[in-house]
């Protein structure tokens, strides 16, 4: 499997949580009102969740980028 990193752009979301509510693993409310990523690094495990919080998202402030 290629590797992927999760990429936020924290600056522009809004803190509805519906990432947390899909993937509540990776994506965890913090204190600024706003989601904290866990982990940037997604596995075999933990692919499916994030690329489902990412479609979900309403802004689309979260990215799915290759390491290389
Ligand atoms: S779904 Fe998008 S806007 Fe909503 S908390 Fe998650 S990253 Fe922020």
């Amino acid at each position: 499997m290629k590797k992927y990193k999760i990429t936020l752009n924290k600056e522009d979301c809004i803190g509805c949580m519906t990432c947390s509510a899909v993937c509540e693993k990776i994506f965890t409310p913090s204190d600024d009102g706003k989601v904290s990523v866990t982990t940037d690094e997604i596995t075999e495990e933990t692919f499916d969740c994030v690329q489902q919080a990412i479609e979900a998202c309403p802004i689309e402030v979260l990215k799915i980028e290759e390491i290389k």
